[in-house]
């Protein structure tokens, strides 16, 4: 294998003429120094608008749109919440922080996507709400956990934080959940280093958000510059979802038929690459690798990535492997989560916008590392 290594520009969401260009107006007219204002106006307009719903609420990050989302679900004291063992770990700690109990189920086997039946056994007189994460490019299954949900009237919280602009069952990601939650946090694909988004069609979960954000001000605001520079990309964030689509349908191509190491896409995304009207039907914030049992560890694959320069980092750590036992039930056997927490590695985003030939050398280096030690003695 060659010496060489990847020297990732780190991503910039804009080219920094644009965002001098997006400073001088703030300056010029004196908005980035107001509590309120026309770029946050514009950005929940832009985001009600795409995704089709009634309310909108911009917060201080992805994290804080979470509590307001099982706070506006009624989530409190003696309250169970279902999610998944392989999810954000902060979701959970959110759950803990309303006094209400996390209630953790498995995923489908070999992918990080929540089993509906898994879900629907969980469920208990105290069940209030379900989380669904759209993690690593992969959808959560909308569909199935909405009829669930239906049934035992439970509010289903739709984490899209890391597919903005991704397209499921012909509707967008966050337009679907009772509740849903966007990050603009420092590393996602919308950035303004900070921030965050609830949607939902329900006035009285929007009414619940507002008095408890409200306290004579917006106690967790998301500021004008930063509404300012997420406004032009979401104008960009279709084409670079497509951008990073073909980019992934190269790694795959290259990773293809390795005995050590997969990358996990769900069957939709495969079928229909671009849908009609050429809007991408997966956004990639991560792109999951699955190593094949083998003697090969994560942490090392993702180390000797790491030295290259290729941002290949261990997926999450199960959450039931992280928290003392009394603070979560679980419900049915953990065994897919496990095995992710394992396996599972996530290739960054900044990976994908480069050009295809650097591309195919990553995946090649990421695949002869992989085998390397898939098949080495020591
Ligand atoms: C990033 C992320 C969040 C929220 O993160 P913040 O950094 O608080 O904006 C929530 N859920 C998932 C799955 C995420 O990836």
């Amino acid at each position: 294998m060659s010496d060489e290594t990847f020297d990732l520009c780190p991503p910039q969401a804009l080219p920094a003429e644009q965002l001098l260009e997006i400073f001088r107006q703030l300056i010029a007219d004196g908005s980035w120094q107001r509590y309120s204002g026309p770029h946050g106006t514009a950005l929940q307009q832009l985001l009600l608008h795409r995704h089709q719903r009634q309310h909108c609420h911009l917060c201080c990050s992805g994290t804080a749109a979470m509590e307001l989302a099982l706070r506006a679900a009624g989530v409190e004291a003696g309250a169970e919440v279902i999610l998944s063992a392989y999810d954000f770990k902060s979701n959970f700690i959110n759950i803990l922080m309303l006094g209400a109990r996390p209630v953790l189920v498995d995923t489908v086997p070999d992918l990080p996507v929540l089993d509906p039946v898994a879900v629907e056994a969980a469920i208990s007189p105290s069940t209030r709400a379900v989380i669904a994460s759209h993690l690593h490019g992969l959808a959560a299954p909308l569909s199935a956990l909405s009829e669930i949900a239906g049934r035992h009237r439970i509010t289903i919280i739709e984490d899209a934080c890391q597919n903005p602009g991704a397209c499921l069952a012909g509707q967008p990601a966050g337009a679907r959940g009772d509740l849903a939650i966007l990050s603009f946090g420092g590393s996602k694909l919308l950035t303004a280093g900070r921030g965050g988004a609830v949607l939902t069609d329900n006035p009285q979960f929007a009414q619940r958000i507002t008095l408890h954000t409200q306290r004579g001000n917006d106690a967790w605001p998301l500021s004008e510059l930063q509404a300012a520079v997420l406004l032009p990309q979401l104008q960009q964030l279709d084409q670079q979802n497509r951008h990073r689509a073909a980019a992934v349908r190269q790694l795959q191509a290259a990773l293809a038929d390795s005995p050590a190491i997969s990358l996990l896409l769900s069957p939709e995304f495969c079928s229909t690459p671009v849908n009609p009207d050429g809007i991408a039907t997966a956004a990639f914030y991560k792109v999951a690798l699955l190593l094949h049992a083998g003697r090969i560890a994560r942490d090392e694959l993702s180390a000797a990535c790491i030295r290259k320069g290729i941002p290949l980092h261990p997926g999450f750590t199960a959450l039931h492997t992280i928290h003392a036992k009394s603070r979560f039930r679980t419900s049915g056997s953990l065994t897919n989560a496990t095995r992710l927490a394992e396996q599972l590695l996530v290739l960054h985003h900044s990976a994908l916008l480069q050009p295809g030939a650097e591309l195919r050398q990553m995946a090649n280096h990421i695949r002869t590392l992989a085998e390397l030690r898939h098949s080495a003695t020591w």
